[in-house]
């Protein structure tokens, strides 16, 4: 089909599962759905790798490791992605020390312009390390071979904290738990715009303040049985990690370098305490380590992944503007799947390389056949 574009001179997408912020997947040419190629197509037991069909969901794909004996390493808030929609973008979860999910990409099949396959692996770390966080614009991924680990539990709390005890304990948390993250919201109907429980009988919960709190979350390797209070739960990997969103909203989410976020957080906060106190969503929280991938929003730099979001059917663009100029006094990067409000220069300026992976785009498709509007402003 690939090749059959190139002949009608059609430009190519996929779509995964469509669960982006921002135009990356739209085309006026030929749009994949990948949605029928899922499953693992191979287990390397000795490497610790599995290879799964791109449009595995990433549910599916933790429901298989499960039975083989393994776990994904780490994993974001949603499991409704395609394994490859989400990782190219720089999906990520939390964990001061994890870094995000595309740094398990050891190898991926690609499917060139002309309709040729390139196989990417780790005997080429540089062309690998390019093609991690490519969005789609190298070419089209029927497979990827994904480094797991051994299956593990595990045990999440969360409980509610008022915002200084919560930045009080900050780099404690985040040093002495696999994952620690936190949901900051400035009104008790805040964690109902994103199902968030509540916790304000927690056994853990040190205040009963319904304004302005933090639902904080810690999660940790366990061997103990499964369990499940509200507020306490023991499970398989991937049955702990994902939560329920209803409510739709509209996402915004930069990578502040790590040293930056409570400062960065306290800024947000301002704004919204003060100037646009209609935008009541909860500001997300997450920790995510540095990373070899040349477009990854955490190129070599730990960073806090924090987020806002707009409520759709809102005029919501002045407040996310806001926090647009917030972050960017501390260099944050955008997630490529989340709404930001960058233009070619600033891509130039904030990855370094940026003007490499452009060259290498053109290399590997020099007539654009893998670009939208979109993508060609940011990366062409
Ligand atoms: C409710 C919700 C919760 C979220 N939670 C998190 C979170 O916890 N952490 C986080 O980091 N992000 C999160 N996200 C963002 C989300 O993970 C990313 O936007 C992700 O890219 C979406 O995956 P998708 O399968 O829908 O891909 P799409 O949005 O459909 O596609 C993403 C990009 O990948 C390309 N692509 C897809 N498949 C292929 C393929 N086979 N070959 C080539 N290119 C391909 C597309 O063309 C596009 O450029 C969340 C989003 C939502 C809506």
């Amino acid at each position: 089909m690939v090749a059959e574009a190139e002949r009608r001179d059609l430009n190519v997408r996929v779509a995964g599962s469509g669960h982006s912020f921002t135009p990356v997947v739209g085309t006026g040419g030929l749009l994949l759905s990948l949605a029928q190629m899922s499953g693992v197509r191979s287990v390397n037991a000795a490497k610790k790798q599995v290879t799964v069909a791109a449009g595995t969901r990433i549910h599916d794909l933790g429901v298989a490791l499960k039975g083989l004996g393994f776990s994904l390493i780490n994993q974001g808030d949603i499991d409704a992605q395609a394994v490859a929609g989400a990782f190219i973008t720089g999906t990520h979860g939390t964990g001061i020390k994890l870094p995000c999910l595309a740094t398990s990409i050891a190898g991926m099949r690609l499917v060139k312009a002309d309709g040729s396959v390139h196989v990417v692996d780790g005997g080429n770390q540089e062309l690998l390390h390019a093609a991690q966080v490519s969005i789609g614009t190298l070419g089209v991924i029927s497979e990827l071979t994904l480094q797991v680990r051994d299956a593990y539990n595990l045990h999440e709390h969360v409980w509610r904290d008022d915002f200084e005890t919560c930045m009080q304990r900050h780099d404690e948390l985040a040093a002495t738990h696999r994952h620690f993250g936190f949901f900051w919201c400035p009104t008790p109907q805040s964690r109902h715009m994103y199902c968030i429980a509540d916790t304000a009988d927690a056994p853990r919960s040190t205040t009963k303040k319904t304004a302005d709190v933090c639902e904080m979350k810690v999660m940790d390797i366990s061997d103990k049985p499964a369990m499940d209070t509200p507020f306490e739960k023991i499970a398989y990997s991937s049955e702990i990690y994902p939560m329920v969103y209803v409510p739709n909203f509209h996402e915004l989410e930069y990578a502040v370098p790590v040293q930056h976020g409570k400062e960065a957080l306290r800024a947000v906060r301002e704004l919204m305490l003060t100037k646009h106190t209609n935008c009541i969503y909860p500001v997300e929280y997450r920790f995510t380590a540095g990373d070899p991938a040349w477009l990854s929003p955490f190129h070599h730099q730990d960073s806090i992944a924090l987020s806002v979001s707009g409520q759709p059917g809102l005029d919501y663009w002045d407040y996310l503007r806001d926090v647009d100029a917030i972050l960017r006094r501390y260099g944050s990067r955008p997630h490529w799947g989340k709404m930001h409000f960058l233009d070619t220069d600033d891509v130039t300026a904030l990855y370094p390389r940026a003007n490499d992976f452009r060259a290498l785009r053109k290399k590997f498709d020099p007539k654009g056949r893998f670009l939208n509007d979109h993508m060609r402003m940011l990366l062409g």
